[in-house]
């Protein structure tokens, strides 16, 4: 009826081509039916339900994620805290490492512990719009005080608006200082109750197991504090914590229950798989029935591991489940091919027009904590009342894998200055679609941000990366001077584009090529996997190992 219909009109169709949704809308309406239009993202509509009425709401245990600066003792204390748990008795010790546990206290209070220490984890989940964390405890080694990773975790807790308690590790120590923490923690916001201030501060050590009680007092005090509340009477959702496939076992993933309770036998989609919970098995090893908020759990029967972060419910069926798996991995094909939809200047530009956002997120990397320091006080004055730059993170070191997750989660771009990216770090940028600028004059990072913020980007000089070289030799010639034997490792060496010299990560050098010479001859180019000899323009201090990073530089018109 319809092809006949179509060719009254004059338009030839055949049964299995695609009408476009207008046509398809004019035919259903002028067959008698009523037409809803409908998008194919629909099919995520009631995957995680709206807010449950306050009335249902059950008070539940808080989540807590250690962070910390390296060997301060995160792990010590997760270790120590586990064993202040007393349900050991009746329900076994905590014997596995499922990526998070729950204790039990003297008082009958519960805490869920996040057991996998690291920035990262914390900021992967964040950047995938799980917020499992409640509380952060921020461990500080009263021998060592506040340190990069100290001031790294700060920021990803401030980030997450995740209230602080500092737990000043290592109080057995000769050393320990407890006084030169708290005031260093001063300098980063952090002003605990002894200074006037809301965060609770606690001296422990992990090693003698002291101060765990008034630790988790601290705890239970800043949750009540927090009226943590759930609904454990519906279908559950939750986050996933770990994941990985287990010979023998399939795909185990530890979940998180947020709401809701999680029984064996219920369809579970997590991110893009699903699948039927086989079994659910906890931290001291027991096969659980049912699971409620804030606990967490290993579940078996899903269909392949699912990443951390991401977000499981439960669905009604099985068709739903498909229906739901299906779509998010045709979602996931497309994105991974646009790569995009992350934090670039332009989209970011883009989200504080539509928005009510002021506020210019950047993580800005330098070589030294001053220039750091200089950059971000220098952007943090350009704003005016409407909108302004902020610094979320600004560090002196390479750009890392925890800076990536980090400004992906803020949906900052990554400012380097006169330091790089390391490999991880650049691809994880690439996947999550998180930008990195490089710069070398603080004047182009400030005129950029004032560009930005003007929301009149001037047309650009853009630089595009085209190549590394390692040098790995270097020759004295007379007359010519110091020339670099190297390999082109990545992309290709142009004669005529700019060099720099890169010593650790840091740029030492910046300018031009005098030579590129393939054997005997001056080449325009040599591409990766080759060998060729070059030399600096007025440049001479090379050294074996060093990296040559060859670039062009464009000029690209201001987009409106
Ligand atoms: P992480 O890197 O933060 O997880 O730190 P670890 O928990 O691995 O601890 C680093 C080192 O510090 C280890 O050698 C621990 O034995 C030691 N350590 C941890 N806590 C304490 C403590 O309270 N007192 C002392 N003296 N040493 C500790």
């Amino acid at each position: 009826d319809v092809v006949k219909y179509l060719m009254k009109q004059g338009q030839m169709v055949r049964v299995n081509d695609v009408l476009d949704s207008d046509t398809a809308e004019l035919i259903i309406e002028d067959f008698g039916h009523i037409a809803k239009r409908v998008s194919e993202s629909d099919v995520e509509e009631g995957f995680i339900d709206d807010d449950d009425a306050e009335g249902s709401k059950k008070p539940r245990a808080p989540v807590v994620t250690v962070m910390g600066h390296v060997d301060h003792g995160k792990t010590s204390l997760l270790d120590a805290l586990r064993a202040t748990d007393v349900a050991a008795g009746e329900a076994g010790g905590i014997t596995q490492h499922i990526g998070a546990y729950q204790v039990k206290l003297k008082s009958g209070d519960k805490i869920t512990f996040l057991d996998t220490p690291g920035h990262a984890a914390f900021s992967s989940m964040r950047s995938r719009g799980a917020q499992a964390t409640d509380i952060v405890i921020l461990v500080v080694a009263a021998d060592d005080g506040v340190m990069p990773q100290t001031i790294e975790a700060i920021k990803h807790a401030q980030a997450a608006q995740a209230p602080i308690i500092v737990a000043i590790n290592k109080m057995d120590r000769e050393g320990a200082n407890p006084q030169k923490v708290l005031t260093d923690l001063l300098q980063h916001e952090v002003v605990v109750e002894s200074m006037g201030g809301e965060v609770q501060a606690i001296e422990v050590s992990a090693l003698k197991k002291t101060g765990l009680a008034e630790l988790t007092d601290a705890i239970t005090l800043q949750a009540e504090l927090l009226e943590l509340k759930a609904n454990p009477d519906r279908p559950a959702d939750g986050v996933v914590v770990e994941s990985q496939v287990e010979q023998g076992r399939g795909s185990v993933a530890t979940v998180l229950v947020k709401r809701g309770t999680l029984k064996r036998g219920d369809i579970v989609v997590a991110g893009a798989q699903w699948g039927r919970v086989r079994a659910l098995i906890d931290e001291r090893n027991q096969q659980l029935k049912a699971i409620g908020p804030s606990q967490p759990a290993e579940i078996l029967g899903l269909d392949g591991a699912p990443e951390p972060g991401e977000l499981f419910a439960v669905v009604d069926n099985e068709a739903r489940a498909r229906e739901l798996v299906d779509y998010r991995q045709r979602q996931k094909k497309q994105t991974s091919a646009a790569a995009g939809g992350g934090a670039s200047l332009e989209q970011m530009l883009a989200r504080l027009k539509q928005s009510d956002t002021k506020e210019m997120p950047l993580v800005v990397k330098a070589d030294v904590q001053g220039s750091a320091e200089a950059i971000a006080q220098s952007l943090e004055k350009i704003g005016n009342e409407e909108v302004n730059a902020r610094v979320i993170h600004g560090a002196a070191g390479g750009v890392n894998e925890s800076d990536i997750l980090l400004a992906k989660a803020s949906g900052a771009p990554v400012f380097a200055f006169n330091v790089r990216a390391n490999k991880q770090a650049r691809e994880l940028a690439e996947q999550e679609g998180v930008e990195i600028r490089y710069y070398s004059v603080i004047y182009d990072v400030i005129d950029d941000v004032k560009g930005t913020l003007e929301g009149m980007l001037a047309p650009e000089k853009r630089e595009t990366f085209i190549g590394y070289a390692e040098v790995l030799e270097v020759f004295n010639i007379s007359k010519v001077g110091k020339v670099a034997g190297c390999n082109v490792t990545e992309g290709v060496v142009k004669r005529g584009s700019g060099v720099r010299l890169l010593r650790d990560d840091t740029v030492i050098h910046e300018g031009k090529l005098k030579t590129l010479k393939r054997f005997k001859d001056e080449v325009p180019e040599v591409r990766s996997g080759m060998e060729c000899g070059m030399a600096f323009e007025n440049y001479e201090d090379i050294q074996k190992g060093d990296l040559i990073e060859c670039f062009e530089v464009e000029e690209i018109e201001r987009k409106l």
